[in-house]
């Protein structure tokens, strides 16, 4: 099979992803052997890719956001079969055994893989991963409309939980990529006014499309204050600036799994019981709750699409904030017979 191979971490302008050639795994009793039809490119797969977070596998082929087709099903699966179509997320695999995973907070598990990190992950033609981690896709949305829901959505999705925004609140949210653009339907449909910070003009633009009731650079004030906020942005002197915007008793939430230092700021901006948090990974129970309300909304991913093979240059694109909505990875299937 062709996979999009990492061997060492690199800054994505030196095109450090490379075409090889690799063996199809063999799926283990517990696993499904997954054909690859697309998937989304993520901030974090920029994260591993450039060393931010430190390596896990190396060489690695990164992708945690993948939809694709059951190809082959080990002895004990039980809830895929053949010709199912599924997707796979970040969290590849939890102990199920440690204080987390006995708590309902398998995403802080101690012992847990990630996909595209601990394991190799979707910029590939084949995958083998648990049965029990991979999710059913609605027929509502194509394999490339469904990859984005994967990680931007269901993180999103555990930040607009985290946030604790109310129907009918203000929620801000800062940085307008892939999860801030799903993630505005999901408060749209739950009747909140959303707050869009972005520096890009054509983010913005989205976002106004999309319903935003306001946007403007994080330099500006809104008219009203916020009752949460989300950081998507993984720039951390934007704290500050959003904290400034945040009602008494206000919750930020930050999206990322990586940011740069947050600034020493004045106890005032935090004083009324507001609060920061961060949201780390997700559980398999916030995958299918966000999957099922997707379809019911339904969800509408803006997705540009770009062939596995240019898997480099649309990181680059995503990195300058040049990808409007998500970026996905199509699989253009070989010949893997021969
Ligand atoms: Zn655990
Ligand atoms: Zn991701």
């Amino acid at each position: 099979m062709k996979a999009m191979h990492l061997t060492s971490p690199r800054v994505i302008e030196s095109s450090p992803l490379q075409l090889t050639e690799a063996i199809i795994p063999t799926p283990d009793e517990d696993e499904i052997l997954l054909r690859v039809s697309s998937c989304g490119i993520c901030h974090t797969d920029l994260h591993v890719i450039e060393g931010e977070l430190p390596p896990r596998k190396l060489p690695i082929i990164p992708g945690h956001q993948v939809t694709g087709m059951v190809e082959k099903i080990g002895s004990r699966v039980k809830n895929f079969s053949i010709g199912d179509r599924v997707g796979i997320a970040w969290l590849h695999w939890a102990c199920g055994d440690c204080e987390y995973c006995k708590h309902g907070r398998e995403n802080l598990c101690s012992h847990a893989k990630f996909t595209g990190y601990d394991v190799d992950g979707g910029y590939t033609e084949y995958m083998a991963v648990p049965a029990g981690f991979a999710y059913s896709i609605s027929k509502r949305f194509t394999d490339e409309e469904a990859a984005p829901l994967l990680c931007a959505g269901i993180i999103g999705y555990r930040a607009l939980r985290l946030s604790e925004v109310k129907p009918g609140q203000r929620l801000g949210l800062f940085g307008f990529g892939a999860s801030a653009h799903i993630a505005i339907q999901v408060v749209k449909y739950w009747g909140c006014e959303v707050f869009v910070f972005s520096r890009s003009v054509h983010h913005r633009k989205l976002a106004e499309q999309l319903g935003a009731v306001w946007t403007g650079t994080a330099d500006e004030v809104p008219p009203l204050l916020l009752h949460s906020a989300i950081m998507f942005a993984p720039a951390g002197e934007l704290v500050p600036k959003a904290l400034r915007v945040l009602d008494k008793g206000g919750t930020l939430a930050l999206a990322g799994i990586h940011m740069t230092p947050i600034p020493s700021f004045d106890y005032s901006l935090i004083y009324h019981e507001r609060t920061i948090r961060s949201v780390a990974n997700s559980t398999r129970q916030d995958g299918i709750d966000f999957l099922k309300l997707a379809a019911e909304i339904p969800i509408r991913t803006e997705v540009e699409i770009f062939p596995l093979t240019e898997a480099n240059r649309a990181l680059q694109l995503l990195k300058s904030g040049q990808i409007r909505g998500a970026g996905v990875l199509s699989v253009k299937y070989y010949d893997t017979s021969s």
